[in-house]
Parts: C-alpha cells; structure tokens; sequence
C-alpha cells in the first residue's frame, strides 16, 4: 500500500480539487472519514464509504449527513482486501469480513482514516509515570518527576479529554504552576485585569485624596 501512498492513496485531504470528478473510496468511522466523504461529495464523480464496525467514533450529526447525502455506506464489516493500479490507483476489491462477500470497482482515491499510532518516543525513558501510553499527571499538571509539567494528548488523568479546548486549558493550568515552581513569588492564579484596573482605580483615589490633605489652606490662626 506504501507504494500508491502519492498515487491516489491518501491519510489527508489537502485540496478537495483532487477529488474533482474522481470515484472515492472512503475507510474510517471517526470524525475525519465522516468528515472527508462530506468534503468531497460535492465534487467526486461517486463515493463509497466503508467501516469495518457497527459504531462510529465519528459525531452523530457527521453520520446522518453522510448517511442523507449521495454517498454509499457499507457497514459494518466491510474492509479493503485488494487495491490494483500501475502508475494511479484504479481499482479496489473490498470484503465483507463475516460473508466473505467481495465487491471490486474501479477507484481513482482511497482515503484511509483508521487511527493514528502514538509514540513516546524518548520520553518513554525519563522515568516518567506511564498509563496507557500517556503521563500521569495532578490537577496541575505536574508529573510524577518535580518541575516537569505537561498537557495535551500526551497526559492522562481521571476524566480526561482528548480535544483542543482542554488541552489549551491544560497548558494555562501548567505554565502557571510552572512559573510559580520556578518562582515562588508569582502568584499561580494572576486574577483577571478587570480586578486588577479596579485595584489601580482604588490606589489612585487613595493618592489623590492624600495628595488633596497636604494641598488644604493652613486653619486660620488665632488673633
Ligand atoms: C483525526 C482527529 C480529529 C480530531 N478532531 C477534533 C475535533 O474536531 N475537535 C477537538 O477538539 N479535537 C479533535 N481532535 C483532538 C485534537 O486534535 C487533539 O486533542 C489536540 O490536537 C491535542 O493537542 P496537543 O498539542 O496535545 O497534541 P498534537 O496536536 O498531537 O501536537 C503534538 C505535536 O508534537 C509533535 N511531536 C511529537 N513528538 C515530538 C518530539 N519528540 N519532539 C518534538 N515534537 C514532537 C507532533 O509532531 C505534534 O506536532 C482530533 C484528533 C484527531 C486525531
């Protein structure tokens, strides 16, 4: 399958124009096979989407779309079993797994999206505490080695989330224990700048009204 990877096999979609007029095979039941045989619908000449289970990782409303749309769904237990072509991808050969019914058609793009392998890499030997492939941290972000934070996809706690939204929560949460790791002084919660104006609000009134008791006209004196 190498060997067609840049000849009609493809993991990503960059140009949807690559699609135009092309039969598409889809693979996949997350978000992005849902995503990408909406994407090129429009365009391709037609597209067969397949997934080997009876779920879907994929959003709800993704599948109803694809579901609604031009597109064949064969589901569950359909998965690639051949892929011909000499320069280009021309024709695929898919199986039903449990009849061991097999269709073949020609294809000019294969999209593959079945998941994606993590590696630690090196990481793997600091002597950090491992779960599942991922780090364990606190609630603030703090690994088991002291001054060595992290955040994302890489770390795992109880109710973890894969997503943009709590991994960019995550890095607030651990560069502002960082700093204040590094230095004990600094504050790990900054507060907002509207309560910080309001401080600034209260300090000049305070220096004003100072500044207007020195500036009163001396009492009258005595005759
Ligand atoms: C197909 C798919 C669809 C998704 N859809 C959504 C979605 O719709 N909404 C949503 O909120 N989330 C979605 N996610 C999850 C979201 O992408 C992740 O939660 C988010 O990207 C995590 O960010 P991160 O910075 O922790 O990791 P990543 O975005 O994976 O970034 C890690 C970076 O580190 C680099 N790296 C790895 N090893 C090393 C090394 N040794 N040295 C230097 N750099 C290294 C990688 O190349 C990569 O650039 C999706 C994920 C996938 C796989």
């Amino acid at each position: 399958m190498i060997e067609l990877e840049g000849a009609g096999v493809y993991y990503f979609i960059r140009k949807v124009s690559d699609f135009k007029d092309k039969d598409v095979l889809v693979v996949g039941g997350g978000d992005s096979a849902f995503d990408y045989s909406m994407l090129v619908e429009p365009v391709a000449k037609s597209v067969v989407h397949i997934h080997r289970n009876d779920f879907f990782s994929a959003h709800e409303d993704s599948v109803r779309k694809v579901r609604e749309s031009s597109v064949e769904l064969l589901v569950p237990f359909w998965e690639v079993q051949e892929i011909k072509g000499e320069e280009w991808v021309e024709e695929v050969t898919i199986v039903e797994t449990r009849s061991g019914e097999e269709r073949t058609f020609p294809v000019q793009a294969i999209v593959f999206n079945i998941g994606f392998l993590t590696n630690l890499g090196p990481i793997e030997d600091w002597g950090l505490e491992i779960d599942k492939n991922s780090i364990k941290v606190d609630s603030r972000m703090r690994t088991n080695i002291e001054g060595v934070f992290a955040a994302g996809d890489i770390v795992t706690y109880d109710g973890k989330l894969k997503l943009i939204s709590t991994g960019c929560g995550e890095v607030a949460v651990a560069v502002n224990n960082a700093k204040n790791y590094i230095d004990p002084k600094a504050k790990v919660s900054p507060g907002h700048s509207t309560d910080r104006h309001d401080m600034v609000q209260r300090k000049w009134a305070r220096r004003e009204k100072a500044a207007a008791g020195k500036e009163k006209p001396d009492a009258p004196k005595p005759e």
